[in-house]
C-alpha cells in the first residue's frame, strides 16, 4: 500500500529549528534592527522564498534550459528579469546571483583577466571586500588600486580617483560603498572612464532601494554595470542582480552560469520577483524618502547627544559615527557588545584612517531601512539616538542596560514589523 503523504513527512518536524525560528522571529521584532545593510522583506518575499521552486533544477536560462520541467521556472525567472528591467530601466537584468558578493565575482569574470588593474574605493574608506581585499577573491585574483575620501569633508576625492586612473589606466573602475553616507554622484566615473576606455561598474548594493526611489542620483544610464543586492533598502528576498547595457549582456549572463555559479535558486528567484514588484508600487517611493528623512534626524538627534558622523551628516540611509568624540577609550567592538545587551542592534565598522584595528574599529554603523519598514518615524529615530548614548553611557552597569532595554522592548513592540 502506498503511504500517505502525511506519514512520508511526519519525521520533519524539527522542534529544535521551529524554537530557533521562533526565538529569531522574537529578537528582530523586540530589539532595534539597525544593520545598515538589513531590512524586513514582505511575507509574501518570504512565501516565495519557502516555496517548492526549492526543489527545481534549471541550469541555464528562461527557454535555454539543461533540464525538462521547467515550465514555470522559466516564467517566474522571465518576470523577475522584466521587472527589474523596468524597475531600473536598464538594457539587461541577471537575476540569478546568489548573493551581492557573486553578482561582482561574475562581473569581474566577465570583464576582466586575471591580474588585470581595477580601481575601486579603498576600503577603510568604505569599500566593500569585494573591491579588493587581500583576503577576498577580488584582492588574490586581480591587482586592486584604490581612491578614498578627502581629508577635510569625508567625501569621494573624484578629483583624485580620476588622477590615479589616468596614472594605473584600470580597465575597470567599481563605484560603490558600504559604509559611505554621502550621495555617489556617477558622472565623474563615466567620464574618466570614457577617456582612458575603462569600463564602468557601480556597486549599488546597499543604494538599490534609494536607487529604485528616486532617493539617489541613477546610475543606470552611464554604468556599464550595475550589480546590488536584493535584501538591503531594496527590501526583497537575500539575493543578488546585475543589469548592464544590452551589449555586455551575453558576457555577464556566461560569467554568471556557467562561469561561477551553477543552479540557479529559483525560489529566491520567485521571491525577487515579488521584491521588484512591491518596488515598482508607488508606496515604496515613500518609504525610500522616509528612509532618508529618519536617517538626518538620527544623524542631528546623535550629533545633539554628542557624536562626531563621518562625512558630516547623511543622504542616504546610513551613518557611520566616530565614537572618539564622544569617548576617546570606547571601541566599535566594545559600543557593538554593550548596545546588543541594550537591545540596539548594530555593527563595529572602522572610519577613515582607524588607528585601531578592523576587528576593533572606533566607530559604528547604522542604517534606518529596518526601523522604518516597521512605520518609525521623526520622533522614534530621536528616541533611538538618546538610547544609543544612555547605554553607552551606562557602560557596565548592567541594571541600567537592563532598564534601558525594557524600554527599546517597548517601543519596539509597538511598531511590529509582522502584524498577526
Ligand atoms: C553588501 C555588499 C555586497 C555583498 O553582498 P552579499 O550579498 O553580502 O554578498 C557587495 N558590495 C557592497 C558595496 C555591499 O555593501
Amino acid at each position: 500500500m502506498m503511504s500517505s503523504s502525511n506519514e512520508i513527512w511526519t519525521a520533519s518536524v524539527d522542534i529544535e529549528v521551529q524554537e530557533l525560528i521562533e526565538a529569531e522571529k522574537y529578537r528582530q521584532g523586540s530589539s532595534l534592527q539597525l544593520i545598515a545593510s538589513e531590512n524586513f522583506a514582505s511575507p509574501a518575499v518570504m512565501a516565495a522564498a519557502g516555496s517548492p521552486f526549492t526543489n527545481k533544477y534549471s541550469e541555464g536560462y528562461p527557454s535555454r534550459r539543461y533540464y525538462g520541467g521547467n515550465v514555470h521556472v522559466d516564467k517566474v525567472e522571465q518576470l523577475a528579469i522584466d521587472r527589474v528591467k523596468n524597475l531600473f530601466g536598464s538594457e539587461h537584468a541577471n537575476v540569478q546571483p546568489h548573493s551581492g558578493s557573486s553578482a561582482n565575482a561574475a562581473v569581474y569574470m566577465a570583464l576582466l583577466d586575471i591580474g588585470d588593474t581595477v580601481l575601486g574605493m579603498s576600503l577603510d574608506h568604505g569599500g566593500h571586500l569585494t573591491h579588493g581585499s587581500g583576503v577576498n577573491f577580488s584582492g588574490k585574483l586581480y591587482n586592486f588600486i584604490s581612491y578614498g575620501l578627502t581629508e577635510g569633508d569625508e567625501r569621494i576625492d573624484y578629483a583624485e580617483m580620476q588622477r590615479i586612473a589616468r596614472e594605473h589606466r584600470p580597465k575597470l573602475i567599481v563605484a560603490g560603498a558600504t559604509a559611505y553616507s554621502r550621495r555617489i554622484d556617477p558622472e565623474p566615473f563615466r567620464d574618466i572612464c570614457d577617456e582612458i576606455g575603462a569600463y564602468f561598474m557601480f556597486d549599488a548594493a546597499h543604494i538599490a532601494g534609494l536607487i529604485a526611489g528616486g532617493q539617489h542620483p541613477d546610475p543606470v544610464p552611464s554604468a556599464d554595470v550595475v550589480t546590488f543586492t536584493t535584501h538591503k533598502t531594496l527590501r526583497g528576498a537575500r539575493g543578488g542582480c546585475i543589469l548592464s547595457t544590452s551589449e555586455l549582456a551575453k558576457k555577464i549572463d556566461s560569467a554568471v552560469f556557467p562561469g561561477t555559479q551553477g543552479g540557479p535558486l529559483e525560489h529566491a528567484i520567485a521571491a525577487k520577483a515579488v521584491g521588484f514588484h512591491e518596488a515598482l508600487d508607488p508606496a515604496f517611493k515613500t518609504y525610500t524618502k522616509r528612509v532618508v528623512e529618519n536617517a538626518n534626524v538620527l544623524a542631528s538627534e546623535l550629533t545633539e547627544c554628542g557624536f562626531r558622523l563621518v562625512s558630516g551628516g547623511t543622504d542616504n540611509h546610513l551613518l557611520l559615527v566616530d565614537l572618539r568624540k564622544f569617548d576617546s577609550d570606547l571601541t566599535g567592538k566594545a559600543a557593538q557588545e554593550t548596545l546588543d545587551l541594550g537591545g540596539v542592534t548594530l555593527n563595529r565598522n572602522s572610519i577613515p584612517n582607524d588607528s585601531r584595528s578592523p576587528f576593533i574599529t572606533s566607530g559604528i554603523r547604522m542604517g534606518t531601512a529596518s526601523v522604518t519598514t516597521q512605520g518609525m518615524g521623526p520622533d522614534e529615530m530621536v528616541m533611538i539616538a538618546n538610547f544609543t548614548a544612555r547605554i553607552l553611557r551606562a557602560k557596565s552597569d548592567e541594571e541600567k542596560i537592563k532598564n534601558i532595554r525594557f524600554e527599546v522592548e517597548e517601543l519596539c513592540t509597538s511598531f511590529p514589523p509582522y502584524p498577526e
